[in-house]
């Protein structure tokens, strides 16, 4: 494992191979049944110890992260704590998992939420911590056995939470972590039989192979992909604000965030005002040692990641960019373009890395329009203080996840997920659990 702050050596790991990813899905199998039956409380209790173990360990896992994968320690440890709380959430799962009672005649009918049995987690580098948990947190609420895997890249953290859970006195075989190539360990997921649901979070192009391997056996998945989200900003909007949020809405974790706003729509009237608003909040952005409390963006994932990223800002018209570090670590500063009309790669695809394009608009149609005009749909912000437009725009984007005047897009208590080519389903909120289980109708005859 790589520091990507400092290009250092900190962990090498063992990768599983087929057999050895089978042998966890064959405990995860054989200890599926026992975990159903625990009885609602129990269960619940354990996914409570399991919380408060992270909680007691946030420390750790937040400098684990900062080593691991570059992540400021403060969004470190909001990661780990996001941990904490999707497991305390999914711990009032299991008492409150009701079936129903429909009326008929001659007899009794009765719904049951049954657990799918084993559940395979596929989590992406970007977000290691909070990933993983938005699939186990719910799925082990629901009655199934979980196995995770991280991508190679981050697998630490993930190593850490399994100790935890075993600390935590989750039975064996409930909880696996299993370290391996997303070809060789995330395939078998996808193939093994003895799997009834994977959860994948990652590009949209693995998305689609998931989806199709899942096919053959009629694979439950939930599949949450990437994104191209665009930051609407009004004439009427408070400008100073929305031009000093914009960086966070798209520069947080580097920019490797599926839910960066990494197209700025700013309607043609206030575009120049916004732009030269833009500026010192984009030279303002504290680019460093990502240990440091003050540090607001650390370096990427990897040096073939900032390769694929100057990809995108070499053919492009940079407005301006932000400072960060020489080397070693692979850093990449805060970069505003102005796109080469509406096909330039940067409006299309997604760059995961610190990049915005700032584009005009005319009208609210156009913006919905541009807004639009992606395969993608995970989120977005709308800015303006005319809270019908906020409405009218809110309905028209094609987005699973949008804020008004803020770019605020995951609770652990609301729903998140992709519209068109961002996925597939929906994780957290309310109706996390009920994406685990199988609805089962039985008829009594009186
Ligand atoms: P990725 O290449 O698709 O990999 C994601 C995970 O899938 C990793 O664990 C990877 O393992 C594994 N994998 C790769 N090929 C596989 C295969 N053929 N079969 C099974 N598993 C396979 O994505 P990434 O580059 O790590 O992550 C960035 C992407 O994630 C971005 O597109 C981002 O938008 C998306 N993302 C989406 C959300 C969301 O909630 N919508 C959240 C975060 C990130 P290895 O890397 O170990 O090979
Ligand atoms: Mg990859």
């Amino acid at each position: 494992m790589i520091d990507p702050a400092t290009e250092k050596v900190i962990a090498e790991v063992e990768l599983a191979d087929e057999a050895a990813a089978d042998a966890a899905i064959e405990r995860a199998r054989a200890a599926a049944p026992g975990w159903a039956a625990v009885a609602p409380g129990d269960r619940a209790r354990l996914l409570r110890r399991f919380a408060e173990q992270v909680d007691a360990d946030l420390d750790e896992l937040a400098r684990l992260e900062v080593a691991n994968a570059g992540h400021t320690i403060g969004n470190a440890r909001w990661e780990a704590g996001n941990v904490r709380d999707v497991l305390h959430y999914a711990a009032g799962i299991p008492e409150r998992l009701l079936g129903s009672q429909i009326p008929v005649s001659g007899g009794v009918n009765i719904t049951f939420n049954e657990p799918l049995g084993v559940v395979g987690v596929i989590v992406p580098w970007n977000f290691p911590m909070p990933i993983a948990a938005w699939g186990f947190g719910p799925a082990l609420a629901a009655g199934n056995t979980v196995v995770v895997k991280p991508a190679e890249a981050t697998p630490l953290t993930a190593l850490r939470l399994a100790e935890l859970a075993a600390r935590a006195g989750l039975p064996d075989g409930v909880f696996q972590v299993v370290l391996g190539a997303g070809a060789v360990v995330g395939q078998r997921f996808v193939t093994h039989p003895a799997v009834r649901k994977v959860v994948f979070t990652g590009s949209t192009v693995v998305g689609k192979q998931i989806m199709a391997g899942c096919a053959a056996q009629v694979k439950r998945v939930t599949l949450e992909l990437g994104g191209k989200s665009a930051n609407i900003v009004f004439a009427d909007a408070d400008l100073e604000r929305a031009a000093a949020t914009a960086p966070y809405g798209v520069f947080d974790n580097a920019g490797q965030d599926c839910c960066a706003r990494s197209r700025i729509l700013v309607q043609r009237e206030v575009f120049d005002r916004f732009l030269e608003l833009l500026e010192p909040a984009v030279r303002g952005v504290r680019v460093g040692d990502p240990n440091d409390e003050a540090t607001e963006m650390g370096p990427l994932i990897s040096a073939a990641h900032r390769e694929r990223v100057m990809g995108f800002v070499e053919p492009s018209t940079v407005a301006y960019t932000g400072a960060c570090p020489s080397g070693p670590g692979f850093w990449y500063p805060p970069t505003v373009v102005l796109p080469n009309g509406a096909s330039d790669r940067v409006l299309t695809e997604e760059v995961f890395g610190p990049v915005v394009a700032v584009l005009p608009f005319e009208d609210e149609a156009d913006a919905v329009r541009i807004a639009n005009a992606t395969d993608y749909g995970l989120s977005g912000s709308i800015w303006t203080s005319d809270v019908g437009r906020a409405l009218r725009v809110s309905r028209a984007v094609e987005a699973g996840n949008l804020s008004v005047n803020s770019h605020s897009s995951v609770r652990y208590w609301t729903p998140f997920g992709g519209f068109k080519q961002s996925g597939l389903g929906r994780e957290l909120g309310p109706d996390a659990a009920s994406a685990f289980t199988e609805t089962k109708n039985v008829f009594i005859a009186t």
